[in-house]
């Protein structure tokens, strides 16, 4: 069995910053189900937020507005001090991808540009184009390579092994060959990502399972805020392709079926620049009462930005709209709707990325530090990724003398031999229940029941039903023979992952009985600071998840009414 001093599963940019942030002193491995640069964030479009005060209308930025604007936008439940601590870090972070050579857009005078994005009010969001991600996380490949970090990719990781409060390596499928391996570490970090594909109307790749943070829950490690889902305001009708904010960053106009900016009777001065979660429920309001287009849309508006600007600043929104949707921008609005984005909540960490199972860390979407609260602000998890990336790297280069335990090969292997008789089991079974039918039903269910708008009488039979989803499972049945490149045996396993997390995401949003940010209930339109200003916590007790809650460190912003 391999072995390295620290492992990072995850080869997005949370996964790849930390890397990079170790593999100097110490013996550092990357495991990926895709190769790296196929990550989710690679697709990321609009761009990365630091207060760099470069665009003329945003001199008077700072780091401490940046942090104000975030915690409101999150709806006063991100904890404060790590939010300073991002935005201080932001510029910096910046600059470093700069001098890596990131090849950011720029303004006339050379200084890298900024546009606004929703719930700043100022240029903060700097940008490549409208493929931020994709230039971020080929930059931070070539540090990989260039310091030979050794990436293990296609393989899938399905089980953490933990013992007595202490991580100690994790059983890998290998997609290239069929087999399952173990690898021991004194250290992991898990950059997994989020959960997006527990919904059906979802931006995110067909990968982002949140199968690290199930695997974490099972190995005994605390979650956080799973009920808080952010809905983009704007995907593509039909696809749910993304459209980023950095269109409506550009000026681009929301419209309904009676051609009326209709934002401003959500939030008259922000406009189409209010934070994502009032922009969604906006939409969603419009479509409700029938002022939407047939199916279920509003309009994008970028016509009056002119050709030259499209080109220039939004090509890929551009050619997403011609060649998945058959409208060019430049003559025709852009057919959207809302979608399921982005996972605020996730594995519960400190600010150095620590869990409660001290060798094992998370950074990036699949951890809740918490920095975006009730909702995120666009443009803030680019920075996410890369600021706690980095800072468990920090971390664990901190610890990494005085953690003296040594990791059990033992337990490891006896791990991958559980696995491959858990896989012998489910082949032998005959007819059960496909897992595709089971996941198909989860989507739908969280789509209908858990999404931008919520009640009481919804959220009890999504847990009901979820519920049934999970005895289900126990019947699972894999069809094909184990082997190379057998993706069923991937998503079988994932599934259960899946199906914890939306159980996890319907219970939290059942009890809280407030909205705040992304979590708005019909039956209790108000926040609720008296009884509701905390973070839901979910861990394992036996073969039950029970939910539990935490103060919010609100020691910097007293809560106000939020407004734009
Ligand atoms: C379409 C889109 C556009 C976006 N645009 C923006 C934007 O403009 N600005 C912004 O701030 N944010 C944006 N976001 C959000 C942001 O891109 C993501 O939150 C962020 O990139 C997540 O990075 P990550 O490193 O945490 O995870 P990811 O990039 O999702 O990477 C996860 C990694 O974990 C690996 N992995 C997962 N599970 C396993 C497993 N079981 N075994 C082995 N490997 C595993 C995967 O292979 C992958 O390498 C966007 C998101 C989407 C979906």
């Amino acid at each position: 069995m391999n072995k390295h001093d620290v492992i990072v599963v995850g080869g997005g940019l949370a996964g790849l910053r930390a890397a990079v942030g170790l593999c100097r002193q110490y013996n550092v491995a990357v495991v990926s189900k895709v190769h790296p640069v196929r990550s989710h964030s690679v697709a990321a479009q609009g761009g990365v937020n630091a207060a760099l005060g470069n665009a003329p209308e945003g001199r008077d930025d700072t780091p401490e507005r940046h942090a104000f604007d975030t915690v409101k936008g999150s709806d006063y439940l991100a904890d404060q001090s790590a939010v300073v601590e991002m935005c201080r870090m932001a510029p910096e972070m910046i600059y470093e991808f700069e001098h890596w050579g990131a090849p950011f857009s720029r303004l006339p005078d050379g200084r890298i540009a900024q546009r606004p994005f929703g719930g700043g009010g100022f240029p903060r969001t700097c940008y490549a184009a409208d493929r931020t991600g994709h230039l971020m996380l080929h930059t931070l490949y070539e540090q990989i390579v260039k310091h030979q970090v050794r990436v293990y990719d296609e393989r899938v990781v399905t089980r953490i092994v933990a013992d007595d409060g202490q991580y100690h390596g994790l059983v890998l499928w290998n997609l290239k060959t069929g087999r399952f391996e173990g690898l021991a570490s004194k250290f992991c970090v898990f950059a997994t990502g989020g959960y997006g594909r527990a919904y059906r109307n979802s931006t995110n790749a067909l990968i982002n399972t949140g199968s690290g943070i199930g695997m974490a829950l099972r190995a005994g490690i605390t979650l956080k805020d799973l009920e808080f889902v952010q809905f983009h305001p704007t995907t593509q009708f039909g696809t749910n392709i993304l459209i980023t904010e950095g269109a409506r960053g550009e000026g681009a106009h929301l419209l309904n079926n009676q051609g009326l900016r209709f934002m401003e009777r959500y939030a008259a001065s922000a406009m189409e620049l209010a934070p994502r979660d009032i922009v969604a429920r906006a939409i969603q309001t419009e479509i409700d009462q029938g002022r939407g287009f047939q199916g279920g849309y509003v309009q994008l508006d970028l016509r009056h930005l002119g050709k030259e600007r499209i080109c220039k600043r939004l090509p890929g929104i551009r050619q997403i709209s011609i060649d998945f949707g058959d409208v060019d921008p430049v003559d025709e609005p852009i057919p959207v709707q809302p979608g399921q984005h982005y996972s605020m909540g996730g594995i519960d960490t400190d600010v150095t990325g620590r869990t409660n199972v001290p060798n094992f860390y998370a950074a990036g979407e699949c951890a809740c530090v918490s920095v975006h609260g009730a909702n995120r602000l666009g443009g803030n998890s680019l920075l996410d990724t890369v600021v706690f990336g980095r800072l468990a790297a920090e971390a664990i280069a901190g610890r990494f003398s005085d953690f003296d335990r040594k990791p059990d090969a033992a337990l490891v292997e006896a791990g991958v031999r559980s696995q491959i008789e858990r896989v012998e089991r489910l082949s032998g079974r005959g007819d059960g229940v496909p897992h595709h039918e089971i996941r198909n039903r989860l989507q739908t269910l969280c789509t209908e029941k858990v999404g931008i708008f919520r009640n009481q009488e919804d959220l009890a039979e999504a847990v009901r039903q979820i519920g049934l989803l999970r005895r289900q499972y126990q019947d699972v049945t894999l069809k094909t023979a184990p082997g190379p490149f057998n993706f069923e045996i991937v998503n079988l396993l994932e599934l259960e992952s899946l199906l914890s997390l939306a159980e996890i995401t319907a219970r939290g949003a059942l009890a809280r009985q407030e909205s705040r940010g992304s979590h708005s209930r019909t039956d209790f339109p108000e926040r609720n600071d008296a009884e509701w200003l905390s973070h839901s916590i979910a861990r394992m007790e036996g073969d039950e998840v029970v939910l539990s809650y935490a103060d919010v460190d609100v020691s910097r912003y007293e809560p106000q009414q939020r407004t734009y």
